[in-house]
């Protein structure tokens, strides 16, 4: 299926992009134009770090196990476990990532290619819903601005003009941790 075509809309916040027969399931709750997709049934293993549209942003924004979809500690910190760059999670890192939960993350730091070669892991007190990774339209021609996905704050302009794929959060109150020394 190709993916409609993105028009003007004005809407409260001001101009940006809209689909022309938009649903209330095209927008999140911030007023983000995201991206259709259809549902992939009967997919096999799962796929780390590669995770469905929808699935995603559903992990996010209801602190979900990006693996087993299962509750992560609500009253508690969150288990975040990143690809290594060669130093801990730092204070107010922006991720896609969504949290895991402790046996799903030893799981994935085994399967999962882009963290078997090295991982942090990081238990994190408030992760905070920050914006959106996707592609920016120019808000004259509506042609999108390059085709990799950009990382838009939802308090900045471009945000309106953003095609969401992915929720970016951004993490506070990190304590880095080893995966080994947790309780399941
Ligand atoms: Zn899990």
């Amino acid at each position: 299926m190709r993916r409609p075509p993105v028009v003007r809309r004005v809407g409260a916040e001001g101009e940006g992009i809209g689909f022309a027969g938009e649903s209330a399931y095209d927008r999140d709750w911030r007023g983000v134009l995201w991206t259709r997709q259809i549902l992939a049934r009967g997919k096999g293993r799962p796929q780390y770090h590669t995770v469905h549209t929808l699935r995603q942003r559903r992990a996010m924004r209801h602190m979900l196990c990006q693996v087993c979809g299962g509750p992560t500690p609500e009253d508690g910190p969150r288990l975040f476990v990143l690809r290594d760059v060669g130093r801990p999670v730092e204070e107010g890192e922006r991720t896609t990532a969504p949290p895991v939960c402790v046996p799903c993350a030893r799981i994935s730091v085994r399967e999962c290619p882009r963290l078997r070669e090295g991982h942090v892991a990081a238990l994190v007190d408030r992760p905070y819903a920050w914006g959106v990774a996707g592609i920016v339209h120019h808000p004259i021609t509506l042609e999108p601005i390059g085709t990799a996905l950009q990382e838009v704050s939802y308090e900045g302009f471009a945000v309106r003009w953003t095609l969401a794929h992915r929720l970016v959060v951004t993490l506070h109150d990190c304590t880095p941790v080893d995966l080994d020394a947790l309780d399941a």
